[in-house]
């Protein structure tokens, strides 16, 4: 029987790539809902080719889809609005699988409501987990759902780990004989700049990745690294390990897309061409295996695979990151928001480049840590941190 699936950010660099698998599987998958924020003209597009029952936009954009799918003769199509949409499909008993797949703090309440629902989740919105850690981790096994890494390095790290890893007690410590996790990184497009050069570097510049075609904001987090920190985070998360045991690799070509080690000397690897369709397939079929346009890896074509250490003085994203993880609490959700205020800044160009760690680091400084207990202490949190941002962003910005 086919599984219904729930998209949400459907219009996004990873809901897109999802819908191409889907499309390659209709016998496997339907569509059930989709989602956008903007770009309503794609969202009616991909209603018309994917017949989803409902589609979930902002309040003010509801008209302008409601004539669209009119004129598409999509009428029978419901439309649902706002946050409440958003978790309804979410949750909704006919969805089998949600892909959250919405950027940023946005998707949180409905990738939570997913977990919740006892869903097939695959995990595409890292800074949900980043920001509830311990909740949603918690949520899935009182509610029964299982959370499928889809980011491609926690897909990676998931194929080499063993299958029974996730029965295994929860301490912070490796087990079943791993002994570290080797979380690999592009590096960004800046990899090789000086401080002075990433001074001046435009958003244009910024979003433009060697290796990867991605969303404008996690396009940022990987040129200030700070996407390898937000993932060093979601590993401790989804892997159960303290942040000591997670070492990030610079790995310049993104041909390994990250790698466990054992305590006989073993390293494995998972390998392929950077192409989000890969991960997204594995998170859909697991524990099955399904085809995908994506070709096979060519090695001939590769035949230099470079590594090395990240320079945390040029990026030190990275290590903000890795510190938030290690005070825990509300760390990690005051760390994303402020990143998200600061990316979104450097975006609109009111501040530069090197301000965003500044922002980050800035406004850790200024809250009190405490225990992330409660789903209202971690909002609190991060809108705290986002009015905080904000001040920075004005007080400072070039
Ligand atoms: P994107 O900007 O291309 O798409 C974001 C989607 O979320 C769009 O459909 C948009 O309409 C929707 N959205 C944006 N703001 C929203 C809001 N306030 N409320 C509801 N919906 C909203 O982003 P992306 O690159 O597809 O990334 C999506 C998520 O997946 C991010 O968390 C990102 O870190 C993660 N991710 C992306 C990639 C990639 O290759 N693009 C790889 C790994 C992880
Ligand atoms: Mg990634």
């Amino acid at each position: 029987m086919s599984q219904a699936v729930c998209i949400l950010g459907a219009t996004g660099s990873i809901g897109q790539s999802t819908l191409k698998i889907l499309q390659q599987h209709p016998e496997a998958y339907s569509v059930f809902a989709v989602t956008a924020q903007s770009r309503i003209t794609e969202l009616a597009e991909i209603c018309q080719q994917y017949r989803p029952k409902v589609a979930v936009v902002p309040a003010n954009k509801v008209d302008e889809l409601s004539q669209l799918l009119q004129v598409q003769g999509l009428s029978d199509i419901e439309i649902l609005q706002d946050e409440a949409g958003l978790i309804s499909v979410a949750e909704h008993p006919g969805v089998d699988i949600v892909m959250a797949a919405i950027v940023g703090a946005a998707g949180l309440l409905s990738t939570l409501a997913a977990v919740k629902a006892g869903k097939r989740v695959l995990l595409a919105n890292k800074e949900a987990l980043v920001m509830s850690g311990d909740i949603m981790m918690q949520a899935a096994r009182d509610y029964g759902a299982l959370l499928l890494p889809v980011d491609s390095e926690h897909n990676a790290i998931f194929q080499c780990l063993p299958q029974n890893y996730f029965d295994a007690e929860r301490n912070g410590q490796p087990k079943l004989g791993v002994h570290q996790i080797l979380l690999t990184a592009s590096g960004g497009p800046f990899l090789n700049y000086s401080l002075e050069q990433l001074h001046d570097v435009t958003p244009a510049q910024a979003c433009k990745h060697p290796n990867w075609s991605m969303g404008q904001k996690i396009s940022v987090d990987s040129a200030t690294l700070m996407n390898k920190g937000l993932e060093l985070i979601e590993a401790c998360h989804l892997f159960a390990v303290q942040e000591q045991f997670v070492t990030v690799v610079v790995h310049p070509q993104s041909i390994i897309h990250s790698m466990v080690q054992y305590v006989d000397g073993s390293t494995l690897a998972q390998m392929g061409n950077p192409d989000m369709g890969t991960p997204i397939a594995h998170a859909l079929a697991w524990p099955q295996r399904i085809s995908t346009h994506i070709p096979a890896l060519d090695l001939f074509k590769h035949s230099q695979l470079n590594f090395q250490e990240p320079d945390v003085v040029r990026f030190p994203a990275l290590k903000l990151a890795r510190q938030a993880m290690k005070s825990g609490g509300i760390a990690p959700t005051i760390l994303n928001a402020a990143n998200e205020i600061a990316v979104a800044a450097f975006l609109n160009q009111q501040i530069r480049f090197t301000q965003i760690p500044q922002v980050v680091e800035t406004v850790l400084n200024q809250m009190d840590n405490q225990p992330a207990h409660d789903l209202d202490t971690i909002l609190h949190a991060d809108h705290t941190a986002r009015g905080l941002s904000q001040q920075y962003v004005v007080n400072k910005g070039s």
